[in-house]
């Protein structure tokens, strides 16, 4: 199947071509014609699955042919949970678009930056792409309208709602026409996702894409028994001793990953944290570099993680386990894909035990552990 028979406009099938993008991976062969039909779409499948070409690409391509919008009236809206999610998706919209012969502009607006400059770009503004509380904010000043939205799509539904997001959403709803096309996606079917599904989803076309079973075994995982304090010294070492590149570890606290980068800096190893606390230019920053591969070491805590997009990771460093199995499989899924083998290391001290227990069962794969008792770490 390749995209040319989805009866893509030829600009988007050239962009596609000049991307590498061979052919549909999966979510995108089930919701690209669906969508082109207008027709509603729940997409239970998470980053990496290519769910966000699944959605720009039709809507793209819906609005060719009648671009005209009245201003400050933008038609289609993506709610997102983070402002990297924002500011990814905008740029896919306009990467894809970028051959179309009607130009379809696209903003994304985010709170903990001025509002101002946002306010004079949502002049003409066709494609918006909004975290919740900024995009209220934006309407409540008039800046936006959002009368004659014509697609609304909720991205990483799940995350938008773990974050507290349930109200602000609930208030956009009732900005929004009755009439229009409604595209969820989440990461997972939670009770909370199912009940916004019911709220705004009228005979959606359901697509679950589950983290591919081969994927995960493409990926060496590797457990160390660690204690509290051993976990900067082993995380150190391994990343010495083995040469790690383009590490991204993982950390529940903002304070501890600062902590964490800190400590790895000061021992001659490039890392740098990224968490809520920090200012949108550092976060931008840090990850472009990372990305790139000129920073060694990304610090995060998961919700920044989430919206990360990067092609092959090469290792994931659980410094602290996720709570659940679900996010467990999503943190390493990063390392294993395009076919490249990947590495997840998983710091395991003596009460996480029975936690990495239950994760590995729920996977399906049990992991190699070693004793970290018996490394030298002196000296790091
Ligand atoms: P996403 O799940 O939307 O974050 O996409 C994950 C990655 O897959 C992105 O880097 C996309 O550029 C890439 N991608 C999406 N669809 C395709 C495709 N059909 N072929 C190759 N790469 C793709």
């Amino acid at each position: 199947m390749s995209f040319s028979s989805f009866g893509l406009s030829p600009a988007l099938v050239k962009v596609l071509a000049a991307q590498h993008y061979e052919q549909p991976y999966p979510i995108q062969k089930e919701a690209i014609p669906a969508i082109l039909q207008r027709k509603d779409v729940l997409g239970i499948a998470q980053t990496g699955s290519g769910k966000t070409a699944s959605y720009v690409l039709p809507i793209l391509s819906n609005l060719q042919g009648n671009t005209t919008v009245k201003n400050r009236h933008a038609r289609v809206l993506v709610l997102v949970p983070t402002r990297e999610l924002a500011v990814q998706v905008r740029e896919v919209f306009i990467l894809l678009g970028s051959e179309l012969p009607e130009r379809v502009k696209t903003l994304a607006v985010f709170g903990g930056v001025s509002i101002n400059p946002q306010m004079i770009g949502l002049q003409g503004v066709q494609v918006l792409v909004a975290t919740p509380g900024r995009l209220l904010e934006l309407v409540e000043s008039n800046a936006v309208h959002l009368s004659e939205i014509e697609t609304l799509v909720l991205d990483e539904a799940d995350k938008m709602l773990n974050l507290g997001f349930r109200e602000e959403m609930n208030r956009i709803f009732t900005l929004l026409p009755q009439k229009r096309q409604n595209l969820l996606f989440s990461a997972t079917l939670s009770p909370e996702v199912a009940n916004i599904n019911q709220i705004i989803l009228h005979d959606a076309v359901v697509v679950k894409i589950e983290p591919e079973k081969e994927q995960i075994d493409l990926i060496e995982q590797t457990g160390y028994f660690v204690t509290l304090e051993k976990k900067g010294p082993l995380l150190r070492y391994l990343i010495k001793k083995n040469g790690l590149q383009q590490v991204l570890v993982f950390i529940s606290s903002t304070f501890q990953a600062d902590n964490v980068a800190d400590k790895l800096c000061k021992n001659g190893i490039d890392a740098v944290s990224i968490h809520s606390k920090k200012s949108q230019g550092a976060r931008t920053e840090a990850l472009r570099e990372f990305k790139t591969g000129k920073l060694r070491v990304l610090v995060t805590t998961d919700l920044l993680a989430r919206g990360i997009d990067i092609e092959f990771l090469p290792c994931v460093v659980n410094y602290e386990l996720p709570r659940s199995p679900k996010d467990y499989i999503h943190r390493i899924g990063r390392t294993g894909r395009a076919e490249n083998p990947g590495e997840a290391i998983s710091f395991v001290t003596p009460e996480d035990q029975h936690h990495f227990r239950i994760i590995q069962k729920k996977m399906g794969k049990w992991v190699t552990m070693i004793d970290s008792q018996n490394i030298d770490l002196k000296g790091f």
